[in-house]
C-alpha cells in the first residue's frame, strides 16, 4: 500500500472503484460480517485447545467430554454458515461489479468515434470488456477478502496470545519476525552467492571445451600435456567453487535451523517462567502455539497481497483510461426535423489517423434535393471515404460538408444521423426476428408499415417462405439468409426509415445476376425523392444519375452527366469501356 502512494492516479483509481462497489455495500457488509464470524470462530476454537488439553487430558474432567467435541460440532456449523455467507457475498459484489462495467463500457464503445476502431481491433475492445473486467473484480475481491479475513484473524490470534501469556507473546512478536529477518537474509544471500558460483562454473566448462574443439592445433603443438594440466586446474576450482556452494546451502540451511531452535529455546523459557508461576498450562502454551501457527499463513497472505490488488487495480486504471476517451463529437445545437436534402462539399480533404497521404483531396461538389449523384472510380479512390462524411462517422481535415446550407458539425449528431439511410456492400442483421430487423432503432413500427417496406424491397417473395414468416428468428447476423435477400432487408430498413438522405455504396456489388435485378429493382423504388449518393459500378445506375462524379487518387478527376463524360472522352469514358467490356449485360 505505501508503494502506491507515490503511484500518480492510483488513489483516484480506488476511489473511482469505490464508486463501483458503492450499490453492493449492504452485501458487502454482510460479507464482511461473515469473516468477522469466521475469525471469531477460528479465535474460540483455539481457545478451546485449553479445556481441551487442561480438562479432558491433564484433569481428566468428565464433563467435558461431551460438551467440549459438541461445542467444537457446533462451532464449525456456524463457521460453515459464515464462510458460506461471506464467499457469497464477495462473489455476488464481484459479479455485480463486472456486470455494472461492462455495461458501462459497452455503452462506451457505441459512443467511441468510427476512427477509435481503427486504431484497435474490435476482438481486442471485447476483450477488453470481457476479460479485463473479470480479471479486475476477481483480483480485487480477492485483495479484500485476503485484507479483512487476515487482518481479522491476526487481531484475534494475537488477542489471544496476549490473554493467555503476555511474555511469551512479547518474546514470540521479537524473535519472530527477527527469525523471518534473518532468514530471509540469508537465503538471498546464499542466492545470489549461487548465482556466482554458477557462472563460474559455466566459465570453467566453456575454457575445457574450447581446449577440446581446438583438439588439432594441440595435437599438432604437442600441448598436451599443457591443456591436461590446465584442465586439472580448472576442474579443481570448480571442485573448489561446488563446495563453497553446497559449504553455503549447508550453513544457510542450518543457520535458519539453529535460529529456529533459538527461538524455540527462547518461548520455552518464557513459557516456563509463567508455568512455574501458575500463570500459564499446558493447554494455555498449546493455545499460544496453535495461535502462531493459525497466524502465519494469514501474515504471509497479507504480505502478498500486494500482488493481485496490483494486477487488478492496473486493469480498473486500463478500463476507466478507455472510459476518459472522448466520445464522438456532438457540439452541434442545430436540431433538424426532416432535411431538405441539399448537400455540399465544400474543398473537402480528409486524411486518416497514422497516414500520411489524403484518402480524399480537395473535393466540392453540390447534390440538389432529391437528385441522384453516382460517385464512379477505381478502387481505394476515397468514395466511401466521401460517403462516410455525411453521418460523421469521419471529420473532414479540412474543407466542410454542408447540409441544407449548414455545415453537418452546427447539426445535433442524432439529428443529423436521422437524415440518412445507408445500404452498404456489407448488411448488418441482429439475432432476432425479420420484422425487428426491418424495423430496427424505430421505437414504434407497425407491422403494415413493415410489410409495405418489405414488399417495396422485394423481400416478401422470401419472407414469405420462411417458417414463421415476419416473425421467423434469422439467426447470428442473419447467417440464414443469402447475401441478395440480405441486400433486400436492409433496403426495406432504409424505406422504411424514409430518410431524405440515402447513400448506397456498392450495394450490389457482391450479387449474382438474379439477386442483383431483384435488388436493383427495389433500389428503384427507394430512390426516388431522395438526395441519393450511389457508389456504383452498374452502367444503368450510373446513366440515369443527375450527374456522375469520377474520383481517382482521392481526387474529384471529372464530373458531369453520363453522356457529358462520354463525350469528353476522358477518365470516365475509359471506365465506362473497361466496365463494360467486364460487364456487358450491365
Ligand atoms: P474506395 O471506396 O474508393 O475504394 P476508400 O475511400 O475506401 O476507397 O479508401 C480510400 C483510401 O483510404 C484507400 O487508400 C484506403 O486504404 C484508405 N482507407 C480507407 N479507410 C481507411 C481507414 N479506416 N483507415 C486508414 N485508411 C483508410
Ligand atoms: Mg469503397
Amino acid at each position: 500500500m505505501i508503494s502506491e502512494k507515490n503511484r500518480p492516479g492510483s488513489w483516484h483509481t480506488y476511489r473511482r472503484l469505490l464508486g463501483y462497489a458503492k450499490p453492493y455495500r449492504w452485501l458487502m457488509l454482510a460479507a464482511a460480517v461473515g469473516m468477522m464470524v469466521e475469525a471469531s470462530a477460528a479465535g474460540y476454537f483455539t481457545s478451546l485447545m485449553k479445556p481441551m488439553v487442561d480438562e479432558t487430558f491433564v484433569a481428566r474432567n468428565p464433563d467435558v467430554r461431551v460438551t467440549l467435541p459438541l461445542i467444537i460440532l457446533g462451532l464449525f456449523f456456524l463457521r460453515g454458515i459464515a464462510t458460506f455467507c461471506s464467499d457469497l457475498g464477495m462473489a455476488r459484489t464481484g459479479q455485480g461489479i463486472v456486470r455494472d462495467l461492462q455495461v458501462t463500457l459497452f455503452d462506451k464503445f457505441l459512443r467511441l468515434p468510427s476512427k477509435r476502431y481503427d486504431s484497435e481491433p474490435v476482438a481486442k475492445l471485447l476483450s477488453r470488456l470481457n476479460y479485463d473486467t473479470t480479471q479486475m473484480a476477481a483480483a480485487i475481491t480477492e485483495a479484500l477478502k485476503v485484507m479483512i479475513t487476515d487482518t481479522l484473524t491476526i487481531l484475534v490470534m494475537l488477542g489471544i496470545m496476549l490473554y493467555q501469556s503476555f511474555t511469551v507473546t512479547v518474546v514470540m512478536l521479537v524473535v519472530g519476525p527477527a527469525i523471518a529477518l534473518i532468514s530471509s537474509y540469508v537465503s538471498r544471500r546464499y542466492r545470489r552467492i549461487n548465482r556466482n558460483i554458477q557462472e563460474a562454473v559455466a566459465r570453467t566448462s566453456q575454457a575445457s571445451m574450447e581446449s577440446l574443439s581446438g583438439q588439432q592445433e594441440v595435437k599438432v603443438y604437442g600441448a598436451q600435456t599443457q591443456e591436461l594440466a590446465r584442465f586439472r586446474d580448472l576442474s579443481r576450482g570448480s571442485l573448489r567453487l561446488s563446495m563453497k556452494m553446497e559449504t553455503t546451502r549447508g550453513a544457510a540451511s542450518s543457520l535458519v535451523q539453529l535460529l529456529g531452535a533459538f527461538a524455540l529455546a527462547l518461548i520455552l523459557f518464557a513459557a516456563g517462567m509463567d508455568a512455574a508461576t501458575g500463570k500459564m498450562s499446558a493447554g494455555g502454551f498449546v493455545v499460544i502455539m496453535t495461535s502462531m501457527m493459525v497466524m502465519l499463513p494469514s501474515l504471509k497472505r497479507i504480505t502478498n497481497v500486494q500482488g493481485p490488488l496490483q494486477r487488478g487495480i492496473s486493469s480498473a486504471e486500463r478500463l476507466f483510461a478507455l472510459l476518459d476517451e472522448p466520445n464522438e463529437a456532438d457540439t452541434g445545437t442545430r436540431s433538424l426535423e426532416r432535411a431538405r436534402g441539399e448537400i455540399e462539399f465544400r474543398a473537402v480533404s480528409v486524411t486518416y489517423e497514422g497516414q500520411n497521404e489524403p484518402a480524399v483531396r480537395d473535393v466540392s461538389f453540390t447534390a440538389r434535393p432529391g437528385t441522384v449523384t453516382a460517385i464512379v472510380g477505381r478502387s481505394g479512390g476515397g468514395k466511401t471515404t466521401l460517403a462516410r462524411l455525411l453521418p460523421r462517422f469521419y471529420e473532414p481535415s479540412s474543407g466542410a460538408v454542408l447540409l441544407d446550407g449548414e455545415p453537418l458539425t452546427a447539426y445535433r449528431l442524432a439529428d443529423l444521423r436521422r437524415q440518412i439511410a445507408m445500404v452498404g456492400q456489407r448488411v448488418m442483421l441482429f439475432d432476432d426476428t425479420v420484422a425487428a430487423n426491418i424495423a430496427y432503432g424505430m421505437s414504434e413500427a407497425d407491422s403494415g408499415r413493415i410489410w409495405q417496406a418489405a414488399e417495396a424491397a422485394n423481400a416478401t417473395e422470401f419472407i414469405d417462405r420462411l417458417p414463421q414468416g415476419m416473425e421467423t428468428r434469422i439467426g447470428e447476423n442473419g447467417s440464414l439468409l443469402s447475401g441478395g435477400q440480405r441486400q433486400r432487408l436492409a433496403i426495406a430498413r432504409a424505406i422504411l426509415k424514409d430518410a431524405p438522405v440515402l447513400i448506397l455504396d456498392e450495394a450490389t456489388a457482391a450479387l449474382d445476376n438474379e439477386s442483383e435485378r431483384l435488388v436493383q429493382e427495389a433500389l428503384n423504388r427507394l430512390i426516388p425523392d431522395r438526395t441519393t449518393l450511389v457508389i456504383a459500378h452498374r452502367l444503368s445506375t450510373i446513366e440515369h444519375a443527375d450527374q456522375v462524379l469520377v474520383m481517382d487518387d482521392g481526387r474529384l478527376v471529372e464530373q458531369g452527366t453520363h453522356a457529358e463524360l462520354l463525350a469528353r472522352d476522358g477518365a470516365y469514358a475509359r471506365l465506362h469501356r473497361l466496365q463494360f467490356r467486364d460487364n456487358p449485360t450491365g
